[in-house]
């Protein structure tokens, strides 16, 4: 970069700068980000009109992006792809030479169009390739109903640019408007404005009014339908599971009022969740206006809801104030955390909140316990620099963000922190937040004005959990605890006792057997509670893993364990278990059902699990 060229952008960019922002974290120019080819602060997007045909029989998409730019007198922007067939490319709809630079494997490659100074747009004309990242396709018996294909694309963190060549960085924020043409018989649904039916042509038009950041653009195809749950609240999801998904979510209207009563109001109109086939890598992802979730997490009992807080909070943490690069990516998910259990408090008491607290605090222990080697990757603040951002997606970020908050909290009071989180968010919407940003907010607005002193420096940049530590306790647990110490003493259970257990409860009863359990031990509590077949996702997850764990082949818990694995591509699910499988040194047996699920997983679950168990693909 031309040092005239930086000074003249700050100009402009000073210049732009809204009087109310001025107390906004962000600075102006984009800083630096290790996962980007983009230069932004030389030319930016700002608005994506997409033009796309998803051809289910190829398996590929292929169509066009169009940009609206911002240029501060560059001669060129620079844009992410990865695993991309660029076809041709445009200026202000005159066709121009494109270079893409070499290949790296995790940014992928820079694609290069020249500018000029009144440059207004580029075009590009593109494919996806069978490398693809971001898009899973299935095959009519990967889904639900099992009568049609379905796709479905995660972006976050990087993958975004191997569908849609774009600035693919956090901090970048546009608008976008998109046409997707799919099979007539299937409906699209993206992050944006979405349809109620089906059209008769196949053919989609969507608008998001809003700027995200290009890891929330996410598009679903499949033969889905629409249900609503409140007048700005619903489900989407395939025949079969759509009244599943409308009863157990029936409290989302609820979650939306409890957040806007915490943090101010929604700021995306609509909040639908879409029910995706079981391979969807995550419990949910965010994505502003139609959270994708897993069906794992239906339960029948609304027990495992927590995620829909979750992934509703994401609407002011993350999507609203973004992390500005994947260093930063606590931001998102700490603060995620401790609203999603501030939601969970308002709507069902202290005692739930307390549980999933407990239970992330159990994470969090493990998780610095597994890195115990590695101690910098238990920063707040990482340095992901030559890593793959997927490395920084962990219990750190998630649970040690969340002990951070609600020490801070404990520390000044709920008050004065409630009032400070609504200001943040009020005072950064729309924009990208820097740890350092966040630091400096934190003191002119929180600590330094109510002479508190707070050792944030420690909890954000060393290894480990500081002193200062909130104590989480649950009643709940001590009682499910003396539960299971009568039951190993006695070798009975009082069933009274546990018939009103939540799935929390449940889960720490599971996840405490002592090592010393013994086979007849298991054997009863399976003849008890029926473990093995229990139909409650996270519940049977945690008994597997004891199973694995312990050698237990009882109740033939070892073909549900496999067909729970090709079933499932939740990746916390299923690296939970292959890792349990390789910590008992039973790899082989894992590497055999390996075999037959990896076909049904995601890339970002395939990744992880090909690292941990040294699988060579092909
Ligand atoms: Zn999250």
């Amino acid at each position: 970069m031309k040092k005239h060229t930086l000074l003249y952008a700050l100009i402009i960019l000073a210049f732009n700068c809204k009087e109310n922002q001025k107390e906004a974290v962000t600075s102006s120019k984009y800083v630096e980000e290790p996962h980007s080819n983009a230069k932004p602060n030389e030319s930016v997007i700002k608005h994506l009109d997409l033009d796309i045909v998803v051809d289910f029989e190829r398996e590929i998409i292929n169509g066009s992006a169009t940009y609206t730019l911002e240029n501060n007198n560059a001669s060129e922007i620079v844009l992410d792809t990865k695993f991309l067939d660029i076809i041709s490319t445009e200026a202000d709809k005159k066709p121009v030479d494109f270079e893409l630079g070499p290949f790296n494997k995790q940014l992928g490659q820079s694609l290069k169009i020249p500018i000029s100074e009144d440059t207004k747009q580029i075009t590009i004309h593109y494919k996806t390739t069978a490398k693809t990242e971001a898009l899973q396709w299935l095959n009519a018996q990967q889904t639900a109903d099992k009568t049609h294909p379905f796709l479905f694309t995660q972006g976050q963190a990087i993958l975004t640019r191997t569908w849609i060549p774009i600035q693919d960085s956090p901090q970048i924020r546009i608008t976008y408007n998109a046409k997707v043409t799919v099979p007539k018989e299937l409906m699209a649904v993206m992050s944006a404005e979405n349809p109620k039916e089906k059209s008769k042509n196949g053919i989609y038009h969507f608008k998001m009014k809003q700027a995200i950041s290009p890891y929330l653009i996410a598009l679903a195809v499949g033969d889905i339908a629409y249900k609503p749950v409140s007048h700005r609240t619903g489900v989407y999801a395939e025949k079969s599971m759509i009244d599943k998904a409308q009863a157990e979510f029936i409290d989302m209207e609820k979650m939306v009022t409890a957040a806007e009563n915490l943090y101010g109001a929604y700021d995306w109109d609509q909040f639908d969740v879409i029910v995706l086939p079981p391979s969807f890598p995550f419990g949910g992802m965010e994505n502003p206006r139609l959270t994708f979730a897993t069906p794992t997490v239906i339960a029948g009992d609304k027990s495992l809801t927590s995620l829909i807080a979750h992934e509703l909070a994401h609407s002011w943490s993350g999507n609203l104030v973004t992390n500005a690069t994947w260093d930063d990516f606590w931001l998102n998910e700490g603060f995620t955390v401790y609203f999603e259990i501030r939601i969970m408090e308002a709507l069902y008491g202290k005692e739930r909140a307390n549980m999933i607290a407990l239970i992330g605090r159990q994470d969090l222990e493990e998780e610095v316990e597994g890195f115990k080697d590695e101690p910098n990757m238990t920063k707040l603040k990482l340095d992901l620099s030559a890593k793959n951002p997927d490395d920084g997606m962990n219990s750190i970020a998630y649970d040690k963000g969340y002990l951070f908050l609600r020490t801070l909290e404990e520390t000044v009071g709920r008050e004065k922190m409630d009032a400070f989180l609504k200001s943040y968010f009020k005072t950064n919407a729309f924009s990208t937040v820097t740890t350092e940003g966040f630091i400096d907010y934190l003191n002119a607005n929180l600590l330094t004005p109510n002479n508190i002193t707070f050792n944030t420096e420690e909890w954000i940049y060393n290894p480990g959990i500081p002193e200062n530590q909130s104590v989480i306790v649950s009643n709940a647990f001590t009682n499910v605890e003396q539960t299971l110490q009568s039951f190993l003493n006695l070798k009975s259970i009082d069933v009274t006792k546990t018939k009103d257990w939540t799935t929390q409860e449940w889960v720490h009863f599971i996840r405490n057997f002592p090592e010393t359990i013994t086979l007849d031990d298991l054997s009863r509590l399976d003849a008890a509670f029926n473990f093995t077949n229990a139909t409650n996702s996270h519940i049977a997850m945690v008994w597997y893993e004891q199973a694995i764990h312990h050698n237990y082949h009882g109740n033939n818990v070892d073909q549900n364990i496999e067909e729970f694995l090709i079933r499932v591509g939740r990746r916390w699910y299923v690296s939970t278990l292959f890792k349990a499988f390789k910590n008992a040194d039973r790899v082989d047996e894992a590497l055999i059902i390996y075999q037959k699920s990896r076909p049904n997983y995601h890339s970002v679950t395939a990744n992880t699990i090909d690292a941990l168990l040294g699988f060579e693909s092909k």
